[in-house]
């Protein structure tokens, strides 16, 4: 973490200073303000963390409930998502807490005696080495905990509006706060009072049946449910060997996915309660839990477990549906005017919970729009940013909904009606990327370049997720992961991967980057950072040398790569990287060894792959994204 740069400070450095609207922030909803978020979820937990790095923006966020959530329905973790949380500041906290999935056993009936199922493939949770990151089960409650405590401790001190929901609003075009909201309150001494507030944006992240998606006419559409589903969180004496073992067992009686939880006793158990007839009307929504327990013993069978105690239970029926738009404006009107409602996670998008997707893509949708409007409402891009919210994330649900259609289909599938004995498992191998989160490949758009320079940094995919490798930190010698080193401050990242000169050398092509970044007016460290603000305020400038760190000095790097940091305007070395001597990255992400550079978004999505000579390219990526503070 980088502190002591405003003078020494002896409290938890995570903890820090309330700035802008953080200051004597009131403790009651006010009448205006910039964003409302609705529903504290994954989804909208996340927007807050986000926003409460910007604290310049006056962000509100209102929950029906009277207070934190305590039992959550999702608790499946992608590594993406622990990647994520990294940039959050929690991902060691979680992956210390949390059960760690590293693989799953599948049983199918016993050939000899098909009433007895027997364990026939254990494949690896991440057989293709995605992540360094862990696939992980842990209760969302507690995931909703650490965002909480990330968004009170940064700048903005964003708290959640508890007891407050949402009812209505009209969008009034014209005026400065254009979205007219309706809530009421629904605990306390002000229960049942309504109240009207304005504010710039709304963001509804207020589930599957979103009162914010109605309100702007989006309508889920796809499959109705036909196939059940009961799923119960217990503890158990068992004779089966795989209870603290993810499974997916295929018997004769039915489907079980069976997935164990943090604590080491309890365990989630999805149990194939079969096709609903179109007739029932919800009635299996009824089912007892002492049916769900019988059914689960005839799946296991000849292991049966003894349920001591139910922690939660629920039935469901798997649907897969979609909003075409994740805002308010359709797309004939696309470009004349701005959005000014978004809609997240499960209020536009609904599936199966079995590939354990919901919570994991709701959180990127919330990650993928706060920062937007944080640079909107900060002044720093122009409101045509918005617009890349829906594009980039409906394709990605409308992904996640083919697979998920799929993935549930087989889960449910007669082991005799397979195409092969193994295809249940070659499936769960060959997909492993969707289901890890690490599939999101963004189009070309305002924020997403082209492929034309792809093959100077390979391992770095234009439009996918930057993918971290170990280096060395040169002012140190202490080895780091590159993509772990960046925090969710809404800034962007310039990773300078350098030419073979040495950084001294007067030929050194990160020199010559070094004179265009700190000097020249195009630079969008010059065009676009405001008087008096710190050379990194908006991008962070990252270099890695090809040669081993005894090789040269820190104080070689050049000008753009030490800037002038905080109250003491200090020179900020440890952004100065070189190579692991066995772990050279340049071999690792296939990266030309003349040099490359990769622009990274705010959310760590790889921007653009460009020559390290072609300054050019680079100003005209920031002047699309960017705006001049006087503009
Ligand atoms: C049984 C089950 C298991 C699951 N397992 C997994 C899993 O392992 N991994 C995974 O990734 N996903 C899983 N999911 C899916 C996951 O729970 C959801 O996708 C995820 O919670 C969606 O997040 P969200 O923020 O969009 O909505 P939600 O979590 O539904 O949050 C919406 C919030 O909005 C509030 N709200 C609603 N209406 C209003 C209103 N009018 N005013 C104010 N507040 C309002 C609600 O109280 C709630 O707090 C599972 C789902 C189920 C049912």
């Amino acid at each position: 973490m980088h502190f002591h740069h405003n003078g020494y400070i002896s409290r938890d450095p995570r903890l820090e200073e309330a700035a802008g609207h953080g200051i004597n922030r009131p403790d009651q909803l006010p009448e205006t303000m910039d964003v409302l978020i609705v529903g504290s979820g994954p989804a909208g937990m996340i927007a807050a963390a986000q926003l409460s790095q910007f604290p310049t923006v006056n962000t509100r966020i209102i929950e029906r409930r009277a207070g934190r959530l305590e039992l959550g329905q999702a608790d499946g973790i992608q590594a993406r998502s622990v990647e994520t949380f990294q940039a959050f500041r929690f991902a060691e906290e979680v992956i210390r807490e949390a059960y760690h999935i590293t693989e799953t056993s599948f049983w199918k009936p016993d050939p000899t005696n098909p009433d007895h199922i027997i364990r026939t493939t254990r494949t690896a949770d991440d057989p293709h080495n995605i992540s360094e990151f862990p696939h992980l089960i842990i209760n969302q409650a507690r995931i909703l905990d650490y965002f909480a405590d990330f968004a009170r401790n940064s700048p903005g001190k964003i708290t959640p509006d508890y007891g407050i929901e949402f009812v209505g609003l009209e969008i009034e075009d014209g005026q400065d706060h254009p979205v007219k909201v309706t809530v009421r309150h629904t605990t306390g001494e002000r229960y049942g009072e309504e109240r009207t507030v304005r504010a710039k944006y709304v963001i509804g992240c207020d589930g599957a049946r979103s009162g914010v998606r109605k309100a702007i006419g989006r309508t889920l559409s796809g499959d109705a449910a036909n196939h059940a589903w009961g799923v119960m969180d217990v503890v158990v004496n068992t004779d089966f060997p795989d209870w603290r073992m993810k499974c997916a067992i295929n018997s004769v009686k039915g489907s079980i996915l069976h997935i164990p939880r943090e604590g080491g006793h309890l365990a989630r158990v999805y149990v194939d309660l079969g096709e609903v007839p179109l007739d029932d009307n919800h009635a299996v929504r009824s089912t007892p839990i002492e049916d769900i327990i019988d059914r689960a013993n005839a799946i296991y069978h000849p292991y049966s477990i003894d349920v001591k105690h139910v922690a939660w239970h629920s039935v469901y029926e798997v649907g897969h549906r979609l909003t075409d738009h994740f805002d308010d404006v359709d797309t004939c009107d696309r470009g004349t005017r701005t959005p000014r409602v978004f809609i997240t996670g499960d209020a536009c998008h609904t599936h199966s919970a079995k590939a354990g997707q919901g919570m994991n893509v709701s959180m990127q949708d919330g990650f993928n729009i706060a920062w937007k409007l944080g640079h909107v409402l900060s002044g720093r891009a122009p409101e045509t940013l918005l617009d890349t919210y829906s594009g980039e994330r409906q394709e990605i649900a409308k992904n996640l909904i083919d697979f998920d259609k799929e993935w549930s289909t087989l889960m449910a599938t007669k082991p005799e009606d397979l195409p092969s004995p193994e295809y249940l498992e070659e499936f769960y191998v060959k997909t492993a990327e969707f289901p890890a989160g690490f599939m999101t490949e963004y189009k070309p758009s305002l924020l997403t370049g082209s492929t034309e320079h792809q093959h100077l940094a390979e391992g770095f995919p234009v439009g996918k997720r930057f993918r971290s490798a170990r280096v060395n930190r040169r002012e140190n010698a202490y080895p780091r992961h590159l993509g772990h080193e960046a925090m969710a401050d809404g800034r962007y990242r310039l990773y300078v991967f350098a030419d073979a000169a040495h950084p001294a050398s007067a030929d050194s092509k990160v020199r010559a980057l070094s004179d265009f970044l700190t000097q020249d007016a195009t630079s969008p460290f010059v065009r676009y950072r405001a008087e008096g603000a710190d050379f990194d305020a908006l991008i962070e400038p990252v270099v890695v040398y090809q040669q081993n760190y005894t090789d040269f000095e820190v104080t070689d790097a050049p000008a753009a790569f030490r800037p002038l940091v905080g109250t003491y305007q200090l020179e900020y070395w440890e952004n100065i990287y070189c190579t692991l001597p066995d772990e050279d990255i340049f071999d690792e992400r296939q990266l030309s060894r003349d040099g490359v550079i990769v622009v990274v978004r705010p959310d760590q999505y790889v921007g653009a792959v460009l020559p390290l000579a072609d300054h050019a390219a680079l100003a005209a990526y920031f002047d699309g994204v960017l705006l001049s503070p006087e503009a």
